[in-house]
């Protein structure tokens, strides 16, 4: 077995765990694998271990990978760049990273060429981290306001990503408020606004997003080992 596959079994392990002890549905779990700088031979690895979503943050990778890696349903993760959208519109099932207006109405004119609905996330820097994209708490209202209007965009809840913290426990409380950022714009019952899909979690703290309530984690590290950005 490769360590690869040993890895993805390791973790289905332990999200089955943690869902047993909080009485939570380990398939209601997306795993994303999440390949930045992992050559196609090796996301082919993960794919015949049963790893069936692979994230990228970068439009160059998803480009360059799209063709030689197949049978999977690719995530944009990362910052994505308005003059970038149009590469990878017609690739990707689901956008994580909308944070601003205008970005979410690129993606809206190229869905509407591609005679598609795009399905998006609103990332949100619930730790008002200032090196961290996304939009900060107190704008997400103002902002699902603007974005319900767009008739070719879906969105189909929040994602975040946590300060990096030796101890995940520290990073629990932002996870506490995006859930809750979750459940409250559930309430408002916006048009074309679907509040599904909570992504959180990363390899060294997807266990505390899973306790709360996180049903899309997003691992690199994990599955792959250490990256080479060489
Ligand atoms: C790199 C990355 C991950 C995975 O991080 P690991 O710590 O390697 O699991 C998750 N989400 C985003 C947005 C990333 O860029």
């Amino acid at each position: 077995m490769s360590y690869i596959e040993k890895n993805i079994k390791e973790l289905r392990k332990e999200i089955d765990e943690i869902c047993s002890e909080i009485g939570r549905n380990p398939e209601e779990i997306q795993l994303i694998a999440v390949t930045k700088t992992v050559d196609h031979e090796r996301i082919n690895e993960a794919i015949g271990a049963g790893a069936k979503d692979i994230g990228e943050n970068k439009v160059q990778e998803i480009m360059e990978k799209y063709d030689v890696v197949s049978n999977v349903n690719w995530h944009m993760i990362g910052h994505l760049q308005t003059n970038k959208v149009k590469y990878i519109i017609d690739k990707v099932k689901l956008i994580h990273s909308v944070d601003r207006m205008s970005l979410a109405e690129e993606i809206n004119k190229r869905a509407k060429q591609h005679g598609k609905i795009m399905d998006v996330l609103v990332q949100v820097n619930v730790a008002n981290e200032e090196t961290k994209f996304g939009l900060a708490s107190n704008e997400v209202f103002e902002f699902f306001e603007k974005i319900q209007a767009l008739e070719y965009i879906r969105v189909k809840g929040l994602m975040t990503i946590a300060p990096y913290e030796e101890n995940p426990e520290a990073v629990r409380k932002y996870f506490k408020m995006l859930k809750e950022l979750f459940e409250e714009i559930k309430t408002k019952q916006f048009p074309r606004v679907e509040m599904k899909y909570l992504s959180m979690g990363m390899t060294n703290d997807f266990k505390v997003a899973i306790e709360e309530g996180a049903n899309i984690i997003r691992v690199g590290t994990g599955i792959f080992g250490r990256r080479n950005y060489n």
